[in-house]
């Protein structure tokens, strides 16, 4: 059912496009040699070009135009083999050159699409407007002294991908799943990082709402959105804010605002600027950019294999189900441990225990798949202990949570408690005699037709027999026994 905010006087549609900034994964900076490490010293990575002293040239960096290409192959975007620079010129105390060099007439990749994934399992495309190449600007620190503002020139210059989409968001669940499913299809390419928390991908969220089949209205920008949750936040308490202005008789106004986190509000920054504002012209500093189609061609072949191509694979060469698959998917590094676990071994059962008990662990210890509860080849040998019979499903569950918290191998732990599974048919119709003679009224009740009771048997048989026995054996004794005559 289609997202809509209920307002006093009806249901209101949202639209929501994205312009995300994308740090490019690169050593150099877009226009100048210096290093892009995060959290090096203040001002310990700029040059003369990024701190704009007079007389300095920008010179292009190959590297991060091949990551833009490769971005927009990715976004399966249509590559110009011509752009441009444009000077983007603005005041302010972070950007010492008075503009910013970008592009805006003519981008280095067009309209493309991505597939999103939404919870109810259907699918929805989301439309790329275009993706262009920009130099970030510095940082400015307003806690570091009591009446002066600092300037950190390490991002000056740093090579951002702005990557815009149609406004063809209809949600903020759509705008969570475009958010991640980006994130994904960069992390794949290597070409950003995506660490949302250290600024290295944020999103400026434009909203609008309207009633069903009228045109767009007025939209508002919320700038510098740096979380996934913050993005689905933002988008619904703009929207919820807009039907209030609207069904007020009011008139949204365009202005870029701020998401406030901590209030769960948007608040407005400054009026939004035009194009016209920015007095863009040709950056004459900088020849047009020309791509060599044959260049861009190659860069296609290298590709990796992308999400999408990855879960049609898992579902086809594992039987995964599309669920399973998206869940491992998602991020590179998950899939890739999953493919190490599976390797020789059921991809199944591999999927259920990473999707389930494995990820349990991560959470409930805050880790993550670069730093995982067991390793690959850990959790692959508790796998093969089961396939072997050596300790039944159950008493898996409880080696698993032994290997979290003692970094023990799964064989180590099942020598060391005599966990292995009880495969002897005597033992086994020991049990099941001393259960079913404990439980007489229930065995009668069962062979006068209640046969519900089956699943209390076996569970009295494995309790009998600590967990350890096997339970195809003990269903197999149980049935027979149980059809048996009463003595
Ligand atoms: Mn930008």
């Amino acid at each position: 059912m289609a997202y809509t905010i209920e307002g006093s006087d009806g249901a209101w549609e949202v639209v929501v496009g994205l312009e995300v900034h994308a740090q490019v994964i690169s050593n150099a900076k877009l226009f100048s040699g210096a290093p892009t490490a995060f959290g090096a010293a203040p001002n310990s990575q700029v040059s003369f070009v990024d701190a704009a002293f007079p007389g300095m040239l920008p010179v292009v960096n190959a590297a991060c135009v091949a990551q833009a290409v490769r971005t927009g192959l990715g976004l399966n975007a249509h590559i110009n083999l011509v752009s441009r620079f444009d000077r983007k010129n603005y005041f302010y105390a972070d950007l010492p050159s008075g503009y910013q060099i970008s592009q805006f007439e003519h981008p280095i990749v067009g309209t493309g699409a991505i597939e999103v994934e939404l919870a109810d399992g259907s699918t929805k495309t989301i439309g790329i407007t275009r993706l262009h190449l920009e130099q970030d600007a510095g940082k400015l620190i307003h806690d570091q002294h009591p009446s002066k503002t600092l300037i950190d020139l390490n991002r000056s210059g740093v090579a951002l991908m702005e990557i815009v989409s149609e406004p063809d968001i209809r949600s903020p669940e759509e705008a969570g799943a475009y958010v991640r499913k980006l994130r994904s299809i960069l992390r794949y390419l290597g070409t950003c990082d995506g660490n949302m928390e250290e600024g290295s991908m944020r999103a400026d969220v434009n909203v609008s709402v309207r009633r069903a089949g009228e045109a767009y209205r007025t939209r508002c920008e919320i700038k510098n959105v740096n979380s996934i949750r913050f993005v689905m936040q933002a988008v619904e308490a703009e929207a919820i804010r807009q039907v209030e202005v609207w069904e007020s008789g009011g008139t949204v106004v365009q202005e870029t605002r701020l998401f406030d986190s901590g209030r769960g509000i948007t608040r407005p920054m400054r009026s939004k600027e035009d194009a016209q504002d920015y007095r863009y012209f040709p950056d004459p500093d900088l020849l047009p950019l020309v791509l060599d189609e044959d260049w861009v061609a190659s860069l296609k072949a290298a590709l990796p294999e992308l999400p999408d191509a990855r879960r049609t694979r898992f579902i086809q060469s594992y039987g995964l189900t599309l669920y399973d698959a998206g869940v491992l998917v998602a991020e590179k590094a998950t899939a890739d441990f999953f493919e190490k676990v599976c390797r020789g071994r059921d991809a199944k059962a591999a999927a259920n225990w990473i999707a389930g008990d494995f990820f349990a662990a991560m959470n409930r210890q805050g880790r993550s798949i670069e730093d995982p509860p067991v390793t690959a080849d850990a959790l692959g040998g508790l796998l093969d202990l089961i396939a072997d019979n050596t300790i039944n499903g159950r008493i898996a569950k409880d080696v698993f949570e032994a290997m979290v918290a003692t970094g023990k191998s799964a064989a180590a732990i099942v020598d060391e408690q005599g966990l292995r599974q009880v495969t002897d048919t005597g033992a086994i119709d020991i049990a099941v005699t001393r259960v079913l003679a404990a439980n007489a009224a229930n065995v009668a009740l069962y062979q006068a037709g209640n046969t519900k009771l089956f699943g209390f048997f076996v569970g009295q048989a494995m309790k009998a027999m600590a967990g350890k026995g096997n339970p195809a054996l003990i269903n197999e004794t149980l049935k027979r026994r149980l059809a048996e005559p009463r003595e």
